[in-house]
Order: C-alpha cells, then sequence, then structure tokens
C-alpha cells in the first residue's frame, strides 16, 4: 500500500515526459519544494489537468513510490487571473519561481519561504504595473535572507566600519558592501569581482529587507537607482547559484 500524502502548493515548473507525462515541481507547504510525476496528465481526459497548470495554488495529493512521487489528486485554490493575463507580471513570475527552482533545496520545509510565496503571488496579481520591477526585487533580496544569505548592508564586510553616505562597492561573496578605504588594498583580480552600488540603492536594498509590503507603495525609486539595484541583483544571485 503506498502512503497518500496531502498538503497545498504552488506549480513552479513544468517538463514533458515520454508522450503524455510531466514531471512537475511544485513549491508545497508542507514538504519544500517537490518533484511529482503527473501520469497522463497531457491528455484532455485527464483529471489532474485542470488545477495542475503553471503557478496555481492548488490542494494536492500524491504517493510517495519506490523512485518518485505521484501525482493522484489536485483541486485548484487559486488560479492568480490577473496575474495571468499580464504579460509584465508573467515575466516577474518566471523570475520569481526561477529563483525559488533553483536556490531551494529538495524536500525542506520551509514555512517563511512558503509565506513569502504566498503573499508575493497574491501581492503581484493586484499590484499596479508600475511597481512590478521593484516588487521583483522585494522578493529576491527577503529570499535570499531567509535562505541564510542577507547582506550586510550596514557596516564594510572588511574594515567593518560603519558604512558613511559615499561610494561603495558590492562584494557578492562576502555578501555585503565594501568601503572605498578597504577597496584601495584590493588586487585587480578582486576588484573585479566588485559592482558599484550608489547611496540610494543600499537605502533601497535596506528599505526591502525590512520585509514590510507596505513599503512597496511608499517607495519612489529613479530609473538610474533601479538599474543599479537590478545590476547588484543580477551579480549576487549569479554568485548565489554558484555556490
Ligand atoms: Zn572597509
Amino acid at each position: 500500500m503506498f502512503t497518500h500524502f496531502q498538503t497545498q502548493g504552488f506549480f513552479l515548473k513544468k517538463e514533458n515526459k515520454g508522450e503524455a507525462n510531466q514531471l512537475l515541481t511544485i513549491f508545497t507547504e508542507d514538504f519544500g519544494k517537490i518533484k511529482i510525476l503527473g501520469r497522463a496528465i497531457r491528455k484532455i481526459t485527464s483529471k489532474l489537468r485542470p488545477s495542475a497548470d503553471l503557478f496555481y495554488l492548488s490542494e494536492i495529493e500524491f504517493i510517495q513510490g519506490k523512485n518518485y512521487k505521484t501525482l493522484t489528486d489536485a483541486f485548484v485554490i487559486e488560479k492568480f487571473k490577473n496575474l495571468r493575463k499580464n504579460p509584465e507580471k508573467i515575466i516577474i513570475v518566471y523570475k520569481m519561481t526561477d529563483a525559488v527552482e533553483t536556490l531551494c533545496g529538495e524536500g525542506q520545509r520551509d514555512t517563511k519561504i512558503w509565506r513569502l510565496l504566498f503573499d508575493g503571488l497574491q501581492y503581484l496579481n493586484n499590484l499596479n504595473n508600475c511597481k512590478t520591477k521593484i516588487f521583483y526585487y522585494f522578493f529576491l533580496w527577503n529570499f535570499f535572507s531567509l535562505l541564510g544569505y542577507k547582506p550586510e548592508l550596514y557596516s564594510c564586510c572588511v574594515c567593518q566600519r560603519k558604512l558613511l553616505p559615499e561610494t561603495f562597492w558590492f562584494l557578492p561573496c562576502e555578501g555585503g558592501i565594501v568601503c572605498w578605504r578597504c577597496l584601495k588594498n584590493f588586487s585587480a583580480e578582486q576588484k573585479e569581482k566588485t559592482e558599484e552600488i550608489t547611496v540610494d540603492a543600499v537605502k533601497i536594498l535596506r528599505l526591502l529587507l525590512k520585509q514590510d509590503w507596505k513599503v512597496l507603495k511608499l517607495l519612489k525609486i529613479s530609473v538610474e537607482d533601479l538599474k543599479n539595484v537590478e545590476k547588484i541583483s543580477f551579480s549576487y544571485f549569479k554568485f548565489l547559484k554558484e555556490i
């Protein structure tokens, strides 16, 4: 006899397997990120198909076999309709789920990441279009922080001095900021691993990391600062993917 497991989960990724099967990556409330086989799920007649689409939140039931888990039932709870009909939001949700898919280990329950994803998708679903990019960075940096990679944004990661409002550099491998005094002593190779970060971009990241969704409504951000945040985020994410 197989044991049946029940939980809620977000469908993050679907990969076709064989003629009609799919391997589904789901972030669940009780088991973290898991991969489940959807047998014959691509057939029109599949009863699982209507509740197992990308980015749906569904109640799911699965069994654990010797080698893999198999989806046995699914019931959709939330389809995030506003999100699905908006191309800009779809891009953001792909980026969010890519971060979770890339950086979360399998089978590790994490209620805080579950909550961030849950609140994040609801928030994005109802969000005004012009705030989607900064929303993504709110999600991403709080996600890094929950994974244990919260950056140090208040003191230099080399000399530990409190940062004064001057020019800084972000050092992904240290998860923090380097002051100009310390940067002077860096080799050319070390310097190459840093990214210049503006005082305002540091302030924005500090605010985002307060994990308060209300911040997003109040935050006004210039195109230049958004570009700088984008560059730092890309560089830190790239580093985290490689470790
Ligand atoms: Zn320093």
